[in-house]
């Protein structure tokens, strides 16, 4: 029987190379790293006993030393647009979501990457739950391999797009987009990962000098320094001309690629025609497309406004050199759409593991 705390580290999240130096003492040969990584990653494997093409004596080994699973289902919800919306409870009572968007072919899932987020912007219920801590690689990880066998639909595309800031937990973010997109590992289109920040600066030159594979989105919602500021409290240490420069840096890094912009909509604070003009000029010496996001009612004292203004931006923007997409809300009858992921912060109640070191 396992002990009530279970205090077995998982091996989820970890490259071959690290599962193999964990079983050190175990006097394996050297493929084993592999073959245990492929198992937990590409199969999606529930125990170590399953596992067979290793010796049953390493499984039954295995499964005394470590465990797979950490993440605790509290409750899934389906939205009338198949929009299903996860609520985890994580080994130290934390709790956090993630949200699964269907729209064929493509099944999106929108991941966590901190608990709660110590960014603050003004319109996320996020920010409101102030910052918890970093998830593992292992956690968001995981997170894509429970959803799809919840839902039994293979995921096609990964936005690191939920709750948290995933340029402030870096390292680990990018591990995890590296096993997600490992063709041995859970095989998802490297071209099919998107990262989004809200603008910490020297992690873009960072990414852009790293060259990844994946896309990379930026939170504007601003057109000037003011405005930013007002809504994004970031903006101080991370002021907009310092982060035009980062973006305009990582397109020049990166010939084929654009950035994604994103811009909520807030009625009478950012969707006014002069603003429109604004990004038009900060935009367009920079490849990229721009996606307004209509604001999602998170009950924060802002509001989303009406179509007639929403096409008068867009009438705004008819003159400009990139793509301007408006955003289709997905699941808002369940709370799932962006910036509505917000839980009550769960009880503390089973503090077994070693806390994740500071980023
Ligand atoms: N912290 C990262 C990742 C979260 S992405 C970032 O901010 O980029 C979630 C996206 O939804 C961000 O663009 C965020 O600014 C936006 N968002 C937050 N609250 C929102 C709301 N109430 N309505 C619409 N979009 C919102
Ligand atoms: Fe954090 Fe992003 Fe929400 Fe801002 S929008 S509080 S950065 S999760």
């Amino acid at each position: 029987m396992k002990p009530i705390c279970d205090t077995r580290p998982s091996l989820l999240g970890q490259t071959p190379e690290q599962i193999q130096a964990q079983l050190a003492s175990f006097g394996q040969p050297p493929y084993r790293g592999r073959q245990i990584y492929k198992w937990l990653h590409l199969k999606n494997a529930d125990s170590f006993l399953e596992m067979s093409d290793l010796p049953l004596s390493l499984r039954r080994k295995l499964e005394d030393h470590f465990r797979i699973k950490t993440l605790h289902l509290v409750s899934r919800e389906v939205s009338r647009d198949g929009t299903e919306k996860y609520l985890w409870e994580l080994v130290d009572g934390l709790r956090l979501e993630s949200v699964l968007i269907p729209d064929p072919p493509r099944v999106t899932l929108c991941l966590s990457t901190q608990v709660g987020c110590a960014l603050n912007c003004r319109f996320c219920a996020t920010g409101r739950m102030g910052f918890s801590r970093n998830l593992s690689t292992g956690e968001m990880v995981e997170q894509v391999l429970q959803a799809q066998r919840l839902s039994g639909r293979r995921i096609t595309n990964i936005v690191f797009m939920g709750m948290g800031e995933p340029f402030l937990n870096y390292s680990r973010v990018i591990q995890a987009a590296k096993i997600l997109g490992d063709p041995e590992g859970l095989a998802v289109a490297n071209k099919r990962i998107t990262i989004s920040t809200s603008g910490i600066v020297p992690k873009i030159y960072q990414y852009a000098d790293e060259r990844h594979p994946y896309g990379l989105a930026i939170s504007l919602h601003a057109p000037n320094q003011e405005v930013r500021e007002r809504i994004m409290p970031l903006a101080e240490k991370f002021p907009l001309d310092q982060l035009m420069a980062g973006a305009a840096y990582y397109v020049g890094q990166h010939k084929r690629r654009r950035i994604t912009f994103e811009y909520v909509l807030l009625e009478g604070i950012n969707d006014e025609p002069v603003h429109a003009h604004q990004l038009l000029r900060i935009l367009s010496p920079i490849r990229c497309k721009l996606n307004l996001i209509p604001y999602n009612d998170a009950g924060l004292g802002f509001r989303a406004p009406s179509e007639t203004r929403v096409q008068r931006f867009l009438d705004a923007l008819l003159q400009a050199p990139f793509t301007v997409t408006v955003r289709r809300n997905r699941g808002n009858d369940i709370s799932a759409a962006c910036g509505q992921l917000y839980v009550k912060m769960g009880k503390r109640q089973r503090l077994c593991l070693q806390p994740l070191s500071p980023e």
